[in-house]
């Protein structure tokens, strides 16, 4: 844990007691702060009690004797409209910031040169960030990861010089942290979302360009026009800045056509690698996430060796295109983050002969969407609310079964794909749904697929045609 020591026997208000919210607590409390903490959610403030953090309801509180209120990224700062202890905060001239920004004031204090990686982008932000610390970890580097993914900031380890920090920042904790300066700042790329906390497109893509404006060396996504004007921007502002693209080639950076990655150097484009045999990092997407990391490692001093043995290591993350078993030539990924049409249309554009579980409670749209990619699907599985819809949108293009249930679907998808000829025939589960009306959530849905396929892979391992 980071003993945030900045302010040492003053007051500092924490809303929001969630994880980081107490983690927050935490760290203030071991710096010698003095912590009063509230959630309008009772259920917040009985985890705080427990863990021994003073709680007061901050409508109540001292206002004048509050250095600084400490928000979750959650909570809205500005859209819809200021939660209330922002509106309070305000009214009495305290300062409103978040957990990234109390681990940025501290990290200048004690090492203000310890590297720092702040990734953000609308999408690819968690998969990037464990990419590169795996990356790193592979070539022996110490590293702490966290942030918006896994732990929050608070609880890692504090900076220090041989230590690289690895964070990944959403667009409200950048909100948060007006001091964000890190050593490498990324941005993959900014396409419409969340507007409703942030007002307008506008206004979404100027948070995203702060943590670039800030930083010391930028790498940034240039595939859509937000983003490569923002490169544009740092470019004739002085900062070194490095292009990333999974389209076209860029003049100073790292692009990729196709699965094969390349630099760019002072006109010179050298070969990298060749993502398709790295299973973990399918798709025009993930080689978007791919060229971020490349570019981050090469800059932090990795050679070229170590960068390409860490891609090849790269387990993936759990439910995102992640390849949960094997049966011979046949692959079972787990895709279950993709709960609406258009993160499913990334994983079907990424493998080329699809044994294809969907379904769930549906999502506005359904699959229509998804139509050029119905010539890779084999075969469709439905599961769940949705199945009717779906097999609506399929019949006559695409053949079907309805199956109910996942595990069935997966029983049944798995000794279809084990009679297929194809060299990599994929059953995948990547259900354009909520997960709601047969699971608790996505994780346990991909959980459930994970087990079915383990089980339906050693089943058919033995029935493989060689
Ligand atoms: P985030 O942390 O930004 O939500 P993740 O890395 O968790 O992103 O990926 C979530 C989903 O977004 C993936 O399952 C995939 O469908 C999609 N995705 C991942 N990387 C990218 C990218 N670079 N561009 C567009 N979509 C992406």
């Amino acid at each position: 844990m980071i003993a945030v020591s900045g302010f040492t026997g003053r007051t500092v208000a924490v809303f929001g007691l969630g994880g980081s919210g107490i983690a927050t607590a935490r760290a203030l409390l071991a710096g010698g702060a003095r912590v009063v903490a509230f959630d309008d959610n009772p259920a917040g403030c009985e985890t705080a009690r427990a863990a021994g953090i003073e709680v007061a309801d901050l409508r109540q509180a001292d206002w004048a004797g509050i250095a600084a209120l400490v928000l979750a990224p959650g909570v809205p700062l500005t859209h819809p409209q200021p939660h209330w202890s922002v509106d309070l905060a305000r009214a009495h001239g305290v300062e409103v910031i978040g957990d990234i920004e109390l681990f940025v004031r501290e990290r200048n204090r004690t090492a203000p040169d310890a590297p720092f990686v702040a990734i953000t982008g609308t999408n690819g932000k968690s998969t990037t960030t464990a990419l590169i610390a795996h990356v790193l970890k592979a070539a022996g580097r110490d590293v702490q990861m966290g942030g918006n993914i896994g732990v929050p900031i608070l609880e890692l380890e504090e900076a220090s010089a041989g230590r690289i920090h690895v964070i990944e920042c959403s667009s409200y904790q950048i909100d948060l942290a007006p001091s964000l300066a890190p050593s490498v700042g990324v941005l993959l790329n900014i396409t419409p979302d969340h507007l409703d906390r942030h007002g307008t497109l506008a206004g979404y893509a100027a948070v995203k360009e702060r943590l670039i404006a800030g930083s010391r060396m930028a790498i940034v996504g240039v595939d859509d026009s937000l983003s490569a004007a923002i490169a544009d921007r740092a470019g004739q502002g002085g900062t070194e800045t490095l292009r990333i693209s999974a389209r076209h080639p860029v003049a100073d950076g790292v692009y990729a056509e196709g699965s094969s990655v390349w630099l760019a150097q002072a006109a010179m484009q050298t070969p990298f690698v060749d993502l398709a045999p790295i299973t973990s990092l399918r798709g025009a997407h993930n080689a978007q996430n791919a060229a971020a990391a490349i570019a981050v490692c090469r800059k932090l001093g990795l050679s070229d060796e170590e960068i390409r043995g860490g891609l090849e290591s790269f387990p993936g993350l759990e439910h995102r295109m992640e390849v949960v078993a094997r049966a011979g030539r046949v692959l079972f990924v787990n895709d279950s983050k993709a709960t609406n049409a258009d993160a499913a249309e990334r994983a079907l554009a990424s493998y080329e002969r699809i044994y294809w579980i969907a379904g769930g409670r549906a999502k506005a749209g359904g699959i229509d969407s998804l139509q050029p990619y119905f010539g890779r699907i084999a075969k469709a599985y439905l599961i769940g609310e949705a199945a009717d819809a779906f097999a609506a949108s399929l019949d006559g293009r695409v053949a079907f079964e309805t199956c109910g249930t996942l595990a069935e679907a997966t029983m049944v998808a798995a000794r279809d794909a084990g009679r297929d000829a194809h060299d990599e025939p994929v059953v995948l589960l990547s259900p354009a749904c909520a997960s709601f009306d047969q699971f608790p959530n996505f994780e346990a849905r991909g959980r459930a697929f994970s087990e079915a396929a383990r089980s339906a892979a050693s089943r058919h391992a033995g029935q493989e045609v060689a």
